[in-house]
């Protein structure tokens, strides 16, 4: 594939994404859910966790912000679910890698899947902070830290 076939089909996932977030609602039962905020863009989300054991059985979260930001905490919705702690924690590292571009330590586009749909939001440093805030945000839901993210 070209590059600009790759940066079209990129666009389509976040717009597709940000158009029908997927797990995009409340959970009642959840076992933690924490509060993430962008002031600078104005990114608000709730992200909510039900973990059995080690595993996060469901992911879901609520919430308004940008186009970047939205579609961000629902793709990392559809990769976490079903994954241990640990690994949800290797997501997040390869994540913050990928957005500020230092992709070479965050594996593979391959294996980044619709992840690297983000990979272009390294170029543009206002926007890495809506993007990476539904991840802060679950980091924080996983480790049960229930004060609310912010990224100032
Ligand atoms: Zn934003």
């Amino acid at each position: 594939m070209s590059d600009l076939n790759l940066k079209a089909l990129y666009q389509e996932i976040i717009l597709d994404h940000n158009r029908n977030p997927r797990n995009f609602k409340k959970m009642d039962d959840a076992s933690c859910s924490v509060d993430g905020y962008n002031p600078l863009c104005g990114d608000h989300y709730t992200i909510f966790l039900k973990l059995d054991h080690d595993i996060i059985r469901e992911i879901s979260f609520q919430g308004s912000g940008c186009a970047i930001s939205k579609a961000s905490a629902s793709v990392m919705s559809t990769v976490l679910k079903g994954k241990t702690r640990a690994e949800a924690e290797e997501w997040f590292e390869k994540f913050h890698h990928l957005v500020r571009g230092e992709s070479n330590s965050g594996g593979s586009m391959d294996e980044l899947g619709k992840l690297a749909a983000f990979a272009g939001v390294s170029e543009f440093p206002a926007r890495v902070k809506c993007a990476i805030l539904p991840w802060h945000t679950m980091k924080n839901a996983l480790e049960e830290k229930k004060e609310t993210v912010s990224t100032e």
